[in-house]
């Protein structure tokens, strides 16, 4: 009997994964929580039913979050990772020597549970000393924030569930005040392909417009997101993200990605007249 993971894209479209075994599964107080055993992408999670990271393809995501504001200011110390439970932002954190404290605020306590049982690749870094985890809702976290951090990576799930709350302009408001005045924003910005992604994005977009100064958008191709096309916005009090992006600096960093470079981040941000026409 063959068992796959299925997800809708759109309601005429569906996203099917072959699976080998069904690994883990618990309703938690906020969600379905689920890791499976596939052939093609290996273990990988979903939270009520929605696709969130696989082993195989995790690494374009998390070097497009983390990588991107890194070589825009290399002197970032101070992060705030809003979601990321599966602990793959803060990985690729902890391999700058340099970053000193990352707050973690994930709202489900039992999706790094669930990771670090069987998602070590993505979850291995959860107890670097410099991470400290806060199981709340980030948006009660991020209220009594004043210019505290450099960075923020926004790496929730979608605008709906638990998620909601981060699509707001008080979210976005607060964290415009959580920021040091070098502060950037990143958060996972949905996708402009299939309506129900794009309404979505739309939202998010009409949400974080006007709060910051700098407001741009990136994108990366991603197997296993609706559509593949995958946005992430860049929003800053100082930094423009090519502009002023450091390159020989980030260099310096050494460090090896698999994803990242300094011309994909450039040309990450050129992006196709249809999305344009979305974000106008
Ligand atoms: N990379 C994935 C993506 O782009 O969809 C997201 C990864 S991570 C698993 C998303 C996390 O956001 C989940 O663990 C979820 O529990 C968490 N989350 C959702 N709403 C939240 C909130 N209001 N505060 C903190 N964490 C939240």
């Amino acid at each position: 009997m063959e068992l796959w993971f299925t997800e809708e894209h759109s309601e005429n479209v569906k996203f099917s994964i072959k699976v080998d075994e069904h690994l883990y599964s618990e309703q938690s107080k906020y969600q379905r929580i689920d890791i499976m055993k596939s052939y093609e992408f290996g273990n990988f999670l979903t939270l009520d039913g929605c696709m969130m990271v696989t082993e195989r393809d995790e690494f374009i995501y998390h070097d497009m979050m983390v990588h991107v504001p890194m070589a825009v200011n290399p002197a970032i110390k101070k992060v705030l990772v809003i979601g990321g439970g599966d602990g793959g932002t803060v990985r690729e954190l902890t391999r700058y020597k340099s970053i000193e404290y990352i707050d973690l605020v994930e709202i489900d306590e039992k999706v790094v549970v669930a990771c670090k049982m069987h998602l070590q690749q993505t979850a291995c870094k959860l107890d670097d000393p410099r991470v400290h985890i806060y199981f709340e809702d980030g948006l009660r976290f991020v209220r009594g924030k004043e210019n505290e951090y450099d960075l923020i990576l926004v790496d929730s799930t979608d605008p709906f569930g638990p998620g909601e709350g981060l699509f707001t302009k008080e979210f976005y408001g607060n964290c415009y005040k959580a920021l040091n005045e070098k502060g950037i924003l990143i958060n996972q910005h949905e996708s402009p392909y299939y309506q129900m992604h794009k309404n979505s994005l739309e939202m998010a977009y009409e949400k974080m417009v006007g709060i910051f100064p700098i407001m741009k958008f990136y994108g990366a191709n991603i197997p296993t997101y609706s559509s593949g096309q995958w946005l992430f916005g860049f929003v800053s009090k100082k930094f423009h993200p090519v502009k002023d992006l450091q390159e020989e600096a980030w260099k310096a960093f050494g460090l090896k990605t698999k994803y990242y470079n300094t011309i994909i981040h450039r040309g990450s941000f050129a992006l196709p007249n249809y999305i344009l026409d979305l974000l106008s």
